[in-house]
């Protein structure tokens, strides 16, 4: 087994031998009816639950880089989707943040990162040929607010979405401060 993998199975039956897993003991179901769907950034782990007061089965989290939905029918809208109609939530909040990595991102760079990693030019083009436009679909965004304006309406707009309010919000990953960009009560 790898270092990384050793210490995480190491710390982690010393975890359940301990019981502390008790505090965490909850239903699947949310307490506070809604999803988040937000970016994966290592600074909001703790800080965006504890700045939201978010306890362990208070809500359902998504993840995706720059908390971003990029498609209608992908992996992040199916699963908005199955937390509002199979786990009961009943508001969507979209929270991007400050200083987002998905900002910077430069896809032509990282091409040039893909082949210098050993992934063969002739891929890259064998892709490009069956129809992905893979910088398009790595690029990221330039303006936050208007990158999670974009994802709210799309969640608005999904043919398979119920009427129910979908929010807007940027937060700032030092401190935790909440920007509404788009309220979704009529
Ligand atoms: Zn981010």
């Amino acid at each position: 087994m790898g270092k990384l993998l050793e210490e995480i199975i190491t710390f982690n039956r010393s975890f359940v031998e301990q019981q502390k897993f008790e505090p965490y003991l909850t239903s699947k179901f949310p307490d506070k009816k809604f999803v988040i769907l937000t970016c994966m950034d290592t600074r909001l782990i703790e800080l965006l639950p504890a700045s939201m007061n978010i306890k362990n089965g208070d809500v359902k989290m998504i993840k995706s880089a720059g908390g971003v939905v990029s498609t209608a029918f992908g992996g992040i809208m199916r699963s908005i989707i199955v937390a509002i109609y199979e786990l009961g939530a009943e508001e969507v909040l979209v929270i991007g943040h400050y200083d987002c990595g998905m900002s910077s991102i430069n896809p032509q760079k990282m091409k040039d990162k893909f082949l210098e990693r050993g992934i063969e030019e002739e891929t890259l083009t064998i892709l490009e040929h069956s129809g992905l436009h893979i910088e398009r679909w790595l690029r990221g965004f330039d303006d936050v607010s208007e990158s999670i304006r974009s994802s709210v309406s799309l969640i608005r707009n999904h043919p398979l979405v119920p009427k129910i309010p979908v929010h807007g919000l940027v937060i700032d990953p030092a401190t935790g401060r909440l920007d509404i960009v788009d309220e979704g009560y009529e």
